[in-house]
């Protein structure tokens, strides 16, 4: 995971990293925050006691109930639901969010969907989620897990995913989807995941037809999938983020916009335009410190709309420098 500790204009004053292998449980999920925390407490003792307030950008659904209280559904880390106050008792505000609808707000606050009232912002990493902007707002459905893009079952008898489920699109985009179907055609590739999934791509470009085919058939799945984002919410844009898809745009942008066109219907594809996330790599930890900073100003403004535009504001023009708050953003998963 990343933990950052952003100042009042979201610009990233210090950070933290721990974990980052499958097999953690949320004691030590809780463990690795509380020294991350720690640790920057340590560094940065003045900033400290204006801390406004903690943002979780978490592997899952997040549920929201009618006294604030949060829990984590985190299916595809098998974990049982996980009340989001046991995770932290830092005496501060928490609010979690999905880490892709954190990424969706980075890019919404900060990068190239700024200004979209619509747009689909992808994240493909170890796993795939979707953050969908709708009027200038994070969709999130009934209860909070709209957008699970990742778990949309696009063949039955597909590889299993990670949520336990079969043939789901993180079954076959997900980093260690990819990593596990090369290992299966006998490649072989460095420990670390993101070096491994570099060195696929570089394979394939160095002309090996198995690298290439494998690579070839998950660029044209990516495609199909995000025209399939086009035909359901007509959105203006259609960015693409996460360390894997990030990688993907860099390597294979032509041929996912090509897949992307062909699936999307005539009229919605023509109003639409195929991004590469451009918040960077500390995107869902920029998310997540966004939302204590919402919390922050929406408390003092009659509505959600008013406050975000009042925060941007500030942010896009001469800073308020009256105001000295911090905030900190904790983003996992996060293999760095
Ligand atoms: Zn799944």
């Amino acid at each position: 995971m990343t933990v950052g500790l952003f100042n009042l204009r979201m610009r990233l004053v210090d950070k933290e990293f721990r974990g980052g292998t499958d097999d953690e449980t949320p004691d030590h999920i809780a463990r690795d925050l509380s020294n991350a925390i720690a640790e920057l407490e340590r560094r940065n003792p003045s900033s400290w006691p204006k801390v406004a307030g903690i943002g979780l950008g978490l592997p899952g659904i997040v549920e929201t109930d009618f006294e604030g209280r949060q829990t984590l559904y985190a299916e595809s880390l098998g974990w049982p639901p996980v009340p989001v106050a046991s995770l932290l008792d830092q005496g501060l505000p928490v609010r979690a969010e999905n880490g892709a609808a954190t990424q969706a707000k980075a890019e919404q606050w900060f990068g190239v969907a700024r200004g979209s009232s619509t747009a689909v912002v992808a994240m493909l990493g170890r796993g795939v989620g979707l953050g969908v902007i709708t009027n200038g707002e994070l969709y999130c459905g009934a209860s909070g897990s709209a957008a699970e893009w990742g778990h949309l079952s696009i063949d039955p008898q597909g590889p299993i995913c990670r949520c336990g489920r079969r043939g789901c699109l993180e079954a076959f985009l997900g980093s260690q989807a990819l990593l596990e179907e090369w290992k299966g055609r006998g490649g072989t590739l460095p420990s670390d995941e993101r070096i491994a999934i570099r060195a696929l791509f570089d394979t394939g470009d160095a002309g090996d037809s198995d690298a290439n085919a494998l690579i070839e058939r998950a660029t044209s799945l990516l495609g199909t999938a995000l025209g399939g984002l086009v035909n359901l919410y007509n959105p203006q844009g259609v960015i693409v983020g996460g360390w894997v898809g990030t990688l993907f745009m860099e390597r294979r942008r032509t041929e996912i916009e090509s897949a992307m066109r062909v699936a999307a219907l005539e009229r919605p594809g023509s109003q639409t335009d195929l991004y590469v996330g451009s918040v960077g790599e500390n995107s869902v930890t920029l998310g997540a410190a966004i939302l204590p900073l919402e919390d922050l100003v929406c408390s003092r403004r009659p509505s959600n709309s008013i406050a975000s535009a009042f925060v941007r504001r500030n942010l896009e023009g001469t800073p308020d420098r009256r105001t000295h708050g911090q905030g900190l953003g904790f983003a996992e998963p996060a293999t760095r």
